[in-house]
């Protein structure tokens, strides 16, 4: 598989969050996050039939390139088992494919399995780039037969784009205003089919209209410690890593249930034992160094701990609305929503009440504070 420009090009590598890239610039005290939902624009093109070359650049290499080699998200694997299975027999392409989950969880890299098993190229990009309807049109009239166009964030697609995409989608045309005024017409060009993947953080704020045109819909949960383990364990084989199964298991105990944080992670104890230690990443030297880090035992780093302490601190507990708990941490309430709650609600540190965020018993004693009696009647 050939990268001819990606988005994710190296170590640390996040995927396209604009949003969360603002919000990283405006936070109130330069803390490092190991999350670091940073952000690059570009677009990539990825060419299943010709492989080799992707290798080259660290984070595709440690990147699973077929689906077997893709831990764990069963469910998903076994729909599209057989969607891949029936678009081939068909010859036609595959259904499209609206992906969501928290960032890191594997999105990116399901649509490249897809564009790989299918033998088909893979056009990815980003909602926040497409602003005007001629950044889509120029995508997809550029696509080949059966290619598959991945848009990353499809949530934050401007309306006008949206709208170009509802015919692209449904028919494979793209109707185009020719002329101004009394003398416009509408043209329709004739698109190869192709199949669009979009991935979200926020299917609910996708329009149904937008929403309604996925033939498959598909969520992607987070990782348990063993399938983590497992993804922690290749990706040290691949990076010629050595490492114990307690150092493989300490690491994914701390990555929050997500496949890119652990192999971050994974990648910050290998610098540390490289200096620090002598054999292999084993459970203490792994746990050594992600104190270090600010990575605490379940995984939560400074942020985390950042607004799970305002809650308690300053509003005893909560509820607190999102607005107000963003305006108390100087983080951007967006970015609190799509990457530091949803672990939090995993974990049952936090609930999100019709009244505002609450922290959980849970999430006090952590933190070592000793929860109030009336938290319970809170969270009722
Ligand atoms: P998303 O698009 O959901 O934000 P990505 O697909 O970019 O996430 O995944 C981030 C990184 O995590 C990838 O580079 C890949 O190495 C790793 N990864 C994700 N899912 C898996 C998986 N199921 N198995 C192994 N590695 C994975």
């Amino acid at each position: 598989m050939a990268i001819i420009s990606s988005k994710n090009s190296g170590d640390p590598a996040p995927e396209p969050r604009p949003k969360a890239a603002r919000s990283t610039a405006r936070r109130s005290a330069p803390q490092p996050s190991l999350l670091d939902p940073s952000a690059t624009v570009e677009e990539a093109r990825i060419d299943a039939a010709r492989p080799a070359e992707a290798a080259d650049r660290p984070d595709d290499r440690v990147r699973p390139q077929r689906l077997g080699d893709y831990v764990g998200q069963q469910d998903l694997k076994d729909v599209l088992t057989i969607a891949i299975a029936a678009a081939r027999g068909r010859q036609e392409p595959l259904d499209h494919l609206l992906l969501y989950g928290p960032p890191g969880l594997g999105k990116t890299t399901m649509a490249l399995i897809l564009a790989s098993e299918m033998g088909v190229a893979c056009k990815i990009t980003t909602a926040p780039a497409l602003e005007r309807p001629r950044d889509i049109a120029g995508l997809v009239v550029n696509l080949q037969p059966g290619d598959l166009l991945f848009v990353d964030e499809i949530h934050r697609l401007p309306r006008v784009t949206e709208e170009i995409l509802y015919p692209a989608m449904e028919d494979f045309r793209l109707d185009v205003t020719v002329g101004k005024g009394q003398t416009a017409r509408t043209r329709s060009i004739p698109l190869p089919k192709f199949t669009l993947v979009g991935a979200t953080t926020q299917v609910g704020a996708l329009s149904s209209p937008l929403r309604d045109r996925f033939g498959l819909i598909q969520r992607l949960r987070f990782y348990e410690p063993a399938e983590l383990t497992h993804i922690i364990t290749r990706t040290a084989a691949i990076l010629h890593v050595p490492i114990t199964d307690d150092g493989a298991a300490e690491i994914a105990r701390r990555s929050r249930g997500t496949p890119r944080i652990a192999n971050r992670l994974l990648r910050r104890v290998r610098d540390y034992a490289q200096v620090k230690a002598t054999g292999p990443i084993d459970g203490p030297i792994a746990s050594a160094a992600l104190e270090l880090f600010n990575v605490d035992p379940r995984g939560l780093d400074w942020t985390d701990r950042r607004l799970l302490s305002a809650i308690i601190e300053q509003f005893s507990g909560g509820p607190v609305g999102l607005e107000t708990l963003a305006a108390a941490t100087g983080e951007d309430s967006q970015t609190i929503e799509e990457v530091y709650e949803p672990y939090l609600m995993q974990i049952g540190y936090l609930q999100r009440t019709p009244r505002g965020r609450v922290t959980t018993p849970a999430a006090w004693k952590h933190l070592g504070y000793t929860p109030p009696h009336d938290q319970r009647s809170i969270l009722t």
